[in-house]
């Protein structure tokens, strides 16, 4: 088999890679992506603050119903004339007691609903200034992310046009495993054997894989695929 076209289609294209390697593990695509997402928890945590702040505002709202309709009772309710002897004096004193310790637990109640939402303010206050930083952060990694990736593409240009012009030349299947092996992420996809004596090893993965290809890599352009690491192992 003619080996020719795809090892210089290989050759090319692994520079390509190269690049692609660089940017997908550039610090500035690491930080936008980290910035990204710790700008989406924060996002999401403002909402469910946001549903936590009507539940205690609704609770706030119903303790203050409460205590209006408490006061309004007590005055109205309220009469000299009702206080005739000790009897009634002790019974409205008790009473009056218990609306007081009503009161005061309302108070309680509506103290603690007040600092709740303080709580809340704050919280949300913190997000927001978490969230503006991080965007900040991120939009000045996008845009030097920008800026490499626009070098790149300049910088592949030419390789993308060699390789777009050797491809037809490339035989279906040998293009066709290539870009399998590629997407993987395993390149070089074509390895050239390694013979050390009688035993033949995987350039790529080391292995030896004497059994497995003895028989198919007999003269120059033979190819074999490496049952480790799925690569295609040919004959130089
Ligand atoms: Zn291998």
């Amino acid at each position: 088999m003619d080996l020719k076209a795809i090892l210089d289609y290989q050759k090319i294209d692994i520079k390509v890679y190269k690049y692609e390697k660089e940017y997908a593990s550039s610090k500035e695509l690491e930080v936008a992506n980290r910035c990204k997402k710790a700008f989406e928890e924060r996002k999401k945590s403002l909402v469910a603050l946001g549903a936590e702040l009507d539940s205690v505002i609704n609770q706030f709202s119903k303790l203050e119903a409460r205590l209006k309709e408490l006061t309004d009772n007590k005055v109205s309710s309220f009469s000299s004339e009702e206080i005739t002897d000790e009897t009634t004096l002790a019974d409205f004193e008790k009473e009056f007691t218990i609306y007081e310790e009503e009161i005061a637990a309302l108070n309680k109640d509506i103290n603690a609903v007040i600092k709740k939402i303080n709580d809340i303010n704050y919280t949300n206050k913190t997000l927001n200034e978490e969230m503006n930083a991080f965007n900040k952060e991120f939009q000045s990694a996008a845009a030097a992310l920008k800026v490499k990736e626009e070098k790149i593409k300049e910088a592949i240009k030419p390789m993308l046009k060699q390789l777009k012009e050797i491809k037809p030349s490339i035989e279906e299947k040998l293009i066709k495993k290539y870009e399998e092996l590629r997407k993987a992420k395993r390149m070089p996809a074509f390895i050239p054997y390694q013979p050390d004596g009688n035993v033949i090893n995987c350039g790529a993965c080391g292995m030896d894989i004497t059994v497995e290809v003895a028989k198919k890599l007999l003269q120059s352009g033979d190819v074999a695929e490496c049952p480790h690491c799925g690569r295609v192992v040919y004959r130089p």
